[in-house]
């Protein structure tokens, strides 16, 4: 068969493309069945229809409605040339409904040179244009969205291959800094061992992981993260990547750190409440494994009802503010201090070695007995302190300890004040 025994009409009666042959003054001299059924016309209807036809309503990508002017046919007309992959909308009056095109018009020329015919093709891209397109909603999601491979786990995997908007807003990396690396590159030393003991553990079981993570911007800015972490499959099942959503979260763990701090100190003199001690000693006892655990020890202000009734209770309080500060400058952050109660301080010294421990609080007993404190701009006084302690030893509580420590402090207050005193069961020893 040659191209010439074909018939173009019939040819042109089967395409899924619909095409439409314009006259050089715009009407319709022929449209092939999908060009009727896509424009919603009979073939009575089109024919001889031409461009000022006040039937027609076209609207351009952007939904705008396309003056007689824009029509592709009429482009081609004044512009002297073909027109390629214009999408129109063609609207349907009576359901309001619009059909998406890809619109191609091409002139056909005389051999004088004039515009004869102007052939309209065009194809039906409804379902795509209306296809909801994810990955623009994954890009602009406000939350984080990172994608990597599932594996290598180790470096340098697991490799990024995809991160949205929201990840280089809060990143301050571009994607092409990120493309190839691993996420851990957004992890710092403050980053939790034991979370990423867990994020690791739960990649390496393919699971799906829900933490709370603290990454670092590029120039270095901490934020924390709620993490999802969950498998992608191919089509044949596989686990080939992984897909991080993260929501920054910042705001809300700073509010619950301020929110604990109130919780955990005392706001006269800013030590650890009595709260906020247990815990902080509980924690360090629950790591330590040794025999000797810790040295608990209780100070009480001497008389400090008669300071109080003397000068004044706001005297009194700054009393205890200025012992605070003592207490801080003398044992510093090597141990842990605590308002433990009106005029009662508490100090845990990790790990302490009884009679260095001893020879220190003397120390502190007897500086506080020296020197006077400036509790007010014209107005300095000189209290004592009682002191009792005891050892906390693998085996026993802390609370127990304590209670040790307080019957050491009632033998203290009982034996004449300003002393320290150790009680250890039943025998007892004091400086
Ligand atoms: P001692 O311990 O030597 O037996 O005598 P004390 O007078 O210190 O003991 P007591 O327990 O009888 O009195 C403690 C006083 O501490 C009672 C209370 O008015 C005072 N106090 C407790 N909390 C505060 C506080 O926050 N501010 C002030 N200014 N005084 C306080
Ligand atoms: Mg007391
Ligand atoms: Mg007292």
């Amino acid at each position: 068969m040659e191209l010439k025994d074909l018939d173009p009409k019939s040819l042109l009666e089967g395409l899924r493309e619909g095409v439409v042959v314009h006259s050089a003054t715009t009407e319709i001299l022929y449209a092939n069945p999908r060009a009727l059924e896509l424009l919603r016309l009979t073939e009575a209807q089109a024919m001889g229809k031409d461009t000022l036809d006040p039937s027609w309503r076209f609207v351009d990508s952007q939904n705008r409605l396309m003056t007689h002017q824009d029509f592709p046919v009429n482009r081609v007309i004044s512009e002297g040339r073909s027109i390629a992959n214009l999408e129109v909308g063609i609207c349907d009056s009576s359901t309001a409904e619009v059909t998406w095109v890809l619109c191609n018009a091409n002139p056909q020329f005389s051999s004088s040179g004039s515009i004869e015919h102007v052939i309209v093709s065009f194809i039906d891209i409804t379902g795509m244009k209306s296809e909801i397109s994810f990955e623009s909603v994954v890009a602009n999601s406000d939350d984080v969205v990172v994608i990597t491979e599932a594996d290598p786990i180790d470096e340098p995997g697991p490799r990024i291959v995809y991160v949205n908007n929201a990840f280089t807003r809060l990143s301050g990396y571009t994607r092409e800094e990120v493309m190839g690396k691993n996420p851990r590159i957004l992890q710092g030393p403050e980053t939790s061992d034991d979370t990423r003991k867990r994020i690791r553990q739960g990649l390496e079981n393919k699971d799906w992981i829900h933490e709370r993570i603290q990454n670092f911007s590029k120039d270095g800015t901490p934020y924390w993260l709620d993490l999802k972490i969950f498998p992608l499959k191919n089509t044949y099942g596989q686990i080939t990547h992984f897909a991080a959503i993260e929501r920054d979260i910042s705001d809300q763990v700073e509010k619950e750190h301020r929110l604990q701090e109130l919780a955990d100190r005392d706001p006269l003199t800013n030590l650890l409440n009595r709260r906020g001690f247990s815990q902080e000693v509980e924690h360090y006892l629950s790591q330590r494994h040794s025999e000797l655990k810790g040295i608990v020890a209780l100070i009480d202000i001497d008389f400090f009802k008669k300071i109080n009734d003397s000068f004044g209770h706001e005297c009194g309080d700054h009393a205890l503010i200025c012992l605070a500060e003592k207490l801080r400058n003398t044992f510093g952050n090597e141990v842990s201090l605590c308002r433990f109660g009106g005029e009662e301080f508490a100090i845990f010294f990790p790990g302490g070695e009884l009679k260095s421990c001893l020879e220190k609080l003397d120390r502190f007993r007897e500086q506080v007995a020296r020197s006077p404190l400036q509790v007010a701009e014209d107005r300095t006084l000189t209290l004592t302190i009682s002191i009792g302690l005891a050892q906390v030893k693998s085996g026993a509580c802390f609370e127990e300890a304590v209670k040790v420590a307080d019957n050491a402090l009632y033998v203290a207050k009982k034996t004449g004040r300003n002393r320290v005193e150790l009680q250890i069961g039943t025998t007892k020893a004091s400086l």
